[in-house]
């Protein structure tokens, strides 16, 4: 078996509204590749994660990485801490990414995810909240 993926608590909701957006080309073509080529591709959601607290494969190109933090750490800290508390995940925990999409449905509503996402800059782009409804609105449970 691949070795596991790796996914801080709050990229696990960035995945599933991923559009092609971030924060640089090198960043947007790697969590393109892992985004689009893996967890959306014909297995992806058999693709097992390993939950971090710190940087993780989707952060590894990104300019405001430094080493294994982040320049906005204690932001970054925050969300992470709230989407943990939200999905129920904790460092070492690993899912596949469809049990980690049944618990983002399970959990996260719309209210939930305007409180876990406050503050980020992302959220008023739309993306993240079209892809939850989409998830919710999905009757294969
Ligand atoms: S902003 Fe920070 S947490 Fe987000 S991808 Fe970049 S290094 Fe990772």
């Amino acid at each position: 078996m691949s070795a596991p993926l790796k996914f801080r608590p709050h990229h696990f909701l960035c995945a599933l509204g991923f559009e092609g957006k971030g924060y640089s080309s090198g960043f947007i073509a790697n969590m393109s590749g892992i985004v689009d080529g893996q967890l959306r591709g014909p297995q992806g959601d058999e693709t097992v994660i390993e939950v971090v607290r710190d940087a993780d494969a989707i952060c590894a190109p990104c300019p405001q990485r430094i080493g294994a933090g982040c320049a906005k750490q204690d932001r970054i800290t925050a969300l992470d801490d709230a989407h943990a508390d939200a999905l129920r995940l904790t460092g070492g925990d690993r899912l596949t990414w469809g049990e980690a999409q049944a618990r983002i449905k399970e959990h996260v509503t719309p209210e939930v995810m305007e409180r876990i996402c406050g503050g980020c800059g992302w959220l008023e782009q739309g993306m993240c909240r079209r892809a939850l409804a989409r998830l919710r609105a999905d009757g294969s449970d």
